[in-house]
């Protein structure tokens, strides 16, 4: 078994999730595939977050709705088929209803806050889902939420997540391509919680150590090597294709 993680970029726009369908069904190998939230979406919904405790109802429902029309459009060109759209449009509309639904939670808690950022990864994975289902390819979704967990100090259970993932794969022999979520996990209260920002590399190591995978292979949407990170270093970088 593999693990292949696929960060924010990856999964961004409509044909790069085209790609990774390529990429994930190029041989026969078992996968667990790991997303990110959609580029831009984690940022988006801690904004969200940010304007619902300090009250700012107003702004909290603009962003929210501005993030939606984003997904509406991104979901036209996802799917091919209006059966496949229909099916992205039920995932949007659940997520989002329960985004609308943090506007009224008062006081808006840590725990409201952990659980809209843990949306974008929610989306990403259920509309690449049901977009492999459109394809015919034969994958399953795991939820993350049922086998990553951390302890008081913020550590990852990694026996936790050893037990559940080998339990839940002993059910599912005959499965080839496992998606799953990176970031998100749950914590000793049984809330959602998260590794932290970029915390989806984190995810796949920790898969990979549990089931003791083959490979983790962290996927970057580039195609070659820069010799050092261009945000940085401007003049110096160079690109190695
Ligand atoms: N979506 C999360 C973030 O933006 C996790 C990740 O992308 O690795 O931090
Ligand atoms: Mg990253």
């Amino acid at each position: 078994m593999q693990v292949w993680k696929f960060g924010g970029t990856s999964v961004g726009k409509p044909e790069r999730m085209h790609s990774i369908r390529n990429l994930i069904t190029e041989d026969s190998t078992r996968k667990i595939v790991v997303l990110s939230a959609l580029s831009g979406t984690t940022n988006a919904l801690i904004s969200i977050g940010e304007s619902l405790k300090a009250n700012n109802d107003a702004e909290a429902t603009q962003k929210i709705e501005e993030l939606y029309a984003h997904y509406e459009t991104f979901i036209k060109e996802l799917y091919k088929t209006p059966a496949g759209y229909a099916e992205g449009k039920a995932i949007i509309d659940k997520e989002f209803s329960f985004i609308r639904s943090l506007v009224s939670i008062k006081p808006f808690s840590v725990k409201q806050e952990k659980e809209i950022v843990a949306e974008g990864e929610l989306l990403s994975t259920q509309m690449f889902e049901a977009y492999l289902r459109e394809e015919g390819v034969n994958a399953v979704l795991l939820p993350a939420l049922d086998f990553m967990l951390i302890d008081a100090d913020n550590e990852p259970v990694l026996k936790f997540t050893e037990e559940k993932l080998s339990s839940i794969l002993s059910q599912l022999e005959d499965k080839q391509v496992f998606i799953t979520q990176g970031f998100i996990c749950r914590n000793p209260r049984g809330e959602v919680d998260n590794l932290k920002r970029g915390g989806s590399d984190y995810t796949a190591s920790l898969i990979g150590g549990a089931i003791v995978a083959d490979e983790v292979q962290i996927w970057t949407d580039i195609d070659g090597m820069h010799n050092n990170d261009p945000r940085i270093v401007k003049k110096h970088s160079q690109f190695v294709s």
